[in-house]
C-alpha cells in the first residue's frame, strides 16, 4: 500500500516532533509527513498538490481560530482535514467539523494508533463524500436538464422539487410551484382518481402508477400528461416522498381526439351510404320492378300489333330497366362489406380457393380455362369475404381472356408480417395508367357490348382487402396478362391498430 502523505500545519516544534515520533511508531501503516510552521507554508504545500490528509492546528501565528480552517478547506476542497486542538479550543474544533472538517484530535491525548485511524477515515469519509456528491450532482444534472417533466412530491402533496421542462408544461415557475400542492394543479375533474392513487401508493398498496391526466396550465388552458409515479420509503418503511415523471401528451390527446371525431363522422356518413343503399334496394327496385313487368306486358300483349320500332324500344327499355336492377344491386353489396362482415376466423385459403372453383366451374368450363396454385396458407379472415375476392379476381381473370389459351395462377408469399397473394393471367392485361381507376367503384375500361359487367367487382375486393388490414393493386401491361395482388396480414387478423 502506497504511504499516505500527510501535511502537518503546526507552529510549536515540539508538538510536530511528538507526533512525528507518535506516527513512526505506527506498524500497519506508513505515513511521510511533511511539517509546515505556518499557515502560508502550509498552502504553498497544498498547492503542490499529493497531499492525502491534513492536520491542522487552528491556532497559528499567521492565522486563527475558524478562519484557519476555512482558509484552508477552500484551497484544498477536495483534502481531508482533521483538526488538531489543545483543551481549550474544543469548542472551536467541534464548530469545524459541523463546518466539514472530518474530526479532531486533542493534543496530549493521542497516540499513534490513534492518529492513523483517525487520519484513515478522514481519508475514506472524504472519498465516500465525494463519491457521493458526484452522483448527486449526477442526478440532479439528469433531473434538471431531463427532456421530460420530473417532480419530487411531499406526502401533503406539496411539489418539492421540479425541472424545468416541468415548469415550461405548466406554465409556473420554480418557486410558484413550490409553493402549490399537485392537487391545485390537478384538473377538478381528475383529482378524485388521482388521488386515489396517490393514498394508495402512499399506503403501499401500489408500487406505482401510470396516469393520464390534466394540469390546469398558468394561462387556464388544460395541459395533458402522463403521470408516472412511484415512492421513496425510508428505513422504517414510511413514505419521504414521490418521485414523479410527468410527459406532456397534449398533442397526442389533440390528434387521438381529432381521430375519434373523424372516426365517429365516417361511421355517420358510413351509416347514411348503407341507409342510402337500403332504400335504393328497397324502394327503387319496387317500381323499376313495375316498369319491367308492365313493359314487358305490353310487349307480350301487343306483339304483332305494334310496328318493329315500338317492339324495340319496349326491349331498350326491358334491358335499361335490368341494368339498373344490377347496379343498385351491386351497390348493395359494395355497402355491406362492412356491416354485414363476419369476425375473422382461421380461414385455410386453399379450401376458400377450391369453393371458389365450385362456383366458377361453368365458366371455367367454358373458356377451357388451366388454372394452377402454389399451396396457400391459413389466414385470419372473413371466408365468404376472402371468396368473393378469389371470385371477383378470377372471374376476371376469366373474363378479359385474350386467344391464347387460358391460364391462371394463384400463389401466396410471406413477405414480413403479411401475406402476399397474387392472381395472374395471361390475357388481355391492363395499361398502367389505369392501374389504380379500375378498383373506384363503377370504374371501367370496356363498353358492355364488349365485355359484361357494372365495374364493381374490384371495388369490392379493396374494400375487403382493407377491411382486412390489407392492400391491393394491380401489375401488368396492356396485351401482355395481369397480375392482382393482394396482403392480408399473417398475424392477428383484426382490424390494424392506428398507430402514431
Ligand atoms: P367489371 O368486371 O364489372 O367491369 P371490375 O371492377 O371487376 O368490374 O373491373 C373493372 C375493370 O378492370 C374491368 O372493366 C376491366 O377493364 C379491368 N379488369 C379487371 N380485371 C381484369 C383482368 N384480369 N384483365 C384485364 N382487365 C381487367
Amino acid at each position: 500500500m502506497a504511504p499516505v502523505k500527510m501535511l502537518l500545519i503546526e507552529d510549536d516544534p515540539g508538538d510536530a516532533d511528538l507526533l512525528w515520533e507518535l506516527l513512526s511508531e505506527e506498524k500497519h501503516f506508513a505515513f511521510v509527513v511533511e511539517w509546515a510552521d505556518r499557515l502560508k507554508k502550509g498552502l504553498t504545500y497544498l498547492a503542490q498538490g499529493g497531499i492525502d490528509v491534513v492536520l491542522l492546528d487552528l491556532s497559528l501565528p499567521d492565522s486563527h481560530g475558524m478562519t484557519t480552517f476555512t482558509t484552508v478547506n477552500i484551497h484544498a476542497p477536495n483534502v481531508p482535514i482533521v483538526v488538531l486542538t489543545g483543551f481549550d479550543d474544543e469548542t472551536l474544533a467541534l464548530e469545524a467539523v459541523r463546518l466539514g472538517a472530518q474530526d479532531y484530535l486533542v493534543k496530549g491525548q493521542v497516540d499513534g494508533k490513534m492518529i492513523a485511524r483517525v487520519a484513515r477515515y478522514a481519508i475514506e469519509r472524504k472519498r465516500a463524500e465525494e463519491a457521493l456528491r458526484e452522483s448527486e450532482a449526477r442526478f440532479r444534472s439528469a433531473f434538471d436538464h431531463a427532456a421530460i417533466g420530473m417532480a419530487l412530491v411531499a406526502t401533503d402533496g406539496r411539489w418539492l422539487k421540479v425541472n424545468s421542462a416541468f415548469c415550461e408544461t405548466v406554465g409556473f415557475t420554480e418557486s410558484e410551484l413550490l409553493r402549490m400542492t399537485f392537487q391545485d394543479l390537478t384538473h377538478p375533474d381528475d383529482l378524485p382518481t388521482n388521488l386515489g392513487y396517490f393514498y394508495q401508493l402512499l399506503s403501499g398498496d401500489l408500487q406505482y402508477y401510470h396516469l393520464e391526466k390534466r394540469y390546469v396550465h398558468k394561462l387556464g388552458h388544460d395541459v395533458w400528461v402522463r403521470d408516472s409515479a412511484s415512492v421513496v420509503w425510508n428505513v422504517q418503511q414510511q413514505p419521504l416522498y414521490i418521485v414523479a415523471q410527468i410527459q406532456d401528451i397534449t398533442r397526442r390527446k389533440h390528434v387521438e381526439e381529432e381521430l375519434a371525431h373523424r372516426l365517429e363522422e365516417l361511421a355517420r356518413s358510413n351509416t347514411e351510404l348503407e341507409q342510402f343503399a337500403y332504400v335504393a334496394s328497397h324502394d327503387l327496385q319496387e317500381p323499376l320492378r313495375m316498369v319491367a313487368s308492365y313493359t314487358q306486358l305490353l310487349e307480350r300483349r301487343y306483339k304483332g300489333r305494334l310496328d318493329d320500332d315500338a317492339s324495340e324500344f319496349i326491349g331498350y327499355a326491358v334491358d335499361g330497366v335490368m341494368r339498373m336492377q344490377q347496379l343498385i344491386n351491386d351497390l348493395l353489396s359494395y355497402a355491406r362489406v362492412g356491416k354485414r362482415g363476419k369476425q375473422f376466423e382461421p380461414t385455410n385459403c386453399e379450401t376458400v380457393l377450391a369453393d371458389t372453383l365450385v362456383d366458377l366451374q361453368a365458366a371455367v368450363k367454358e373458356s377451357n380455362a388451366r388454372i394452377t396454385h402454389d399451396p396457400l396458407p391459413t389466414v385470419m379472415a372473413d371466408a365468404p369475404q376472402l371468396r368473393q375476392v378469389f371470385q371477383n379476381l378470377i372471374g376476371n381473370a376469366i373474363k378479359f381472356r385474350s386467344n391464347a389459351p387460358l391460364h391462371i395462377h394463384v400463389s401466396a408469399v410471406r413477405q414480413g408480417a403479411e401475406w402476399v397473394f397474387s392472381v395472374r393471367d395471361n390475357g388481355i392485361g391492363i395499361d398502367a395508367e389505369y392501374a389504380e381507376r379500375i378498383f373506384i367503384i363503377f370504374q371501367r375500361l370496356h363498353g358492355r357490348e364488349q365485355y359484361m359487367g357494372t365495374g364493381i367487382g374490384l371495388a369490392i375486393c379493396k374494400k375487403i382487402v382493407e377491411r382486412h388490414g390489407g392492400r391491393i393493386w394491380v401489375e401488368g401491361q396492356s396485351g401482355q396478362g395481369s397480375t392482382f395482388y393482394f396482403t392480408i396480414p399473417a398475424t392477428g387478423g383484426q382490424r390494424p391498430r392506428m398507430i402514431w
